[in-house]
């Protein structure tokens, strides 16, 4: 395999990664990169955007040089195809951050209504922050009350079916850039004499929508496609995200800038080291908090082992967990060989 670069091996900066991917090259131990190497030359039509199996009549490609059909067999030409491919990717991306955030919302909701009583209120500073913020009322009201009434708020930004903006944007987003999206459709309505939305509804119905719009037959439009795409992203940033970020900071406490030792030397012959591959912190929020207590400690000493280490790439660092340094060395810190 290919991978020097000036004389230094390209794959990583850092000279602990490089030294575990050699004993796994030597060792034949599969890694991203190798798996990267063996797919070389990656299709030049999907680096375009270029080829679509949309529906049962494809798959279709159109050749960006001009040789061959210039549209696919629904009509679509280059443009459609590559913005309907890049909906589709906003579509993922934001779903699968927003589906975190959702996840926060709901087992916030089980702590206040008493189902879940294994998370707690960490922040109770940030709670009130974050009701105020939504225009929640706090005053003569119990911490679990008002948790009660942001996660509700919360829950229906990704299921509401009204035509507003979802409420975490309109109460977060600076009141210029608003007025801005705001702006930007009311002058491409008067330009276009179409309606194109920038302001998210909700943060499922944006993902469903280009599901929808990008099916053949629906929308060929490579401008409203994109607009969609810039649509549903502003869910997943004014939204998912950022819901999934406020709601952790009530339940798992707000982060501080900390020191915290990183890269695969953390890694501990001698000790229990757990790696856990993921960026949602509720489970693993509470692994950290097995791995330091009392108990855990005794149980890794009953079998000869320093500590228990719990390692990866997220929340953790929060809390002063060691961490690997980057999600592609979870294979190599799970097994190293
Ligand atoms: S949607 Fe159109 S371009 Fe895509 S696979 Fe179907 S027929 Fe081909």
């Amino acid at each position: 395999m290919d991978t020097a670069h000036n004389g230094q091996d390209k794959r990583s900066a850092d000279p602990a990664a490089v030294e575990m991917l050699r004993i796994a090259d030597r060792e034949g131990y599969a890694t991203i990169w190798e798996r990267f190497e063996k797919q070389q030359p990656q299709c030049s039509y999907g680096q375009l955007g270029t080829c679509c199996r949309i529906c049962s009549m494809g798959p279709c490609r159109i050749d960006p040089f001009g040789e061959g059909p210039t549209r696919g067999v629904c009509g679509a030409t280059a443009d459609t195809i590559v913005a309907r491919n890049l909906a589709r990717m906003a579509a993922v991306g934001s779903s699968s951050h927003s589906d975190h955030g959702r996840k926060v919302a709901l087992l916030l909701k089980a702590v206040a209504d008493g189902t879940n009583t294994d998370y707690h209120i960490s922040d109770p500073e940030k709670l009130l922050a974050v009701a105020a913020r939504l225009g929640i009322p706090t005053t003569g009201r119990s911490l679990l009350e008002v948790a009660g009434d942001v996660a509700a708020v919360a829950i229906d930004c990704f299921g509401n079916q009204g035509e507003e903006p979802i409420v975490f944007m309109e109460k977060y987003m600076p009141k210029k850039r608003f007025q801005r999206l705001k702006d930007l459709e009311e002058t491409l309505y008067k330009t276009t004499g179409a309606r194109t939305g920038f302001l998210p509804r909700a943060i499922d119905r944006e993902a469903v929508d280009i599901l929808h719009r990008t099916h053949f037959g629906c929308d060929h439009d490579p401008l409203s496609l994109v607009a969609q795409s810039v649509r549903c992203s502003l869910s997943d940033g004014w939204g998912g995200s950022l819901i999934a970020t406020e709601l952790q900071d009530i339940l798992l406490g707000t982060p501080t800038i900390k020191a915290v030792k990183a890269n695969l030397g953390v890694l501990e012959a001698e000790s229990v080291n757990v790696v856990v591959h993921g960026h949602e912190p509720i489970l693993s929020a509470k692994v950290v908090e097995m791995a330091l207590s009392e108990e855990c400690r005794r149980a890794a000493e009953a079998v000869g082992a320093r500590r228990v280490v719990r390692l990866d790439t997220g929340h953790n660092m929060a809390r002063s967990a060691p961490v690997e340094l980057a999600a592609l060395l979870d294979e190599i810190a799970a097994d190293p060989r």
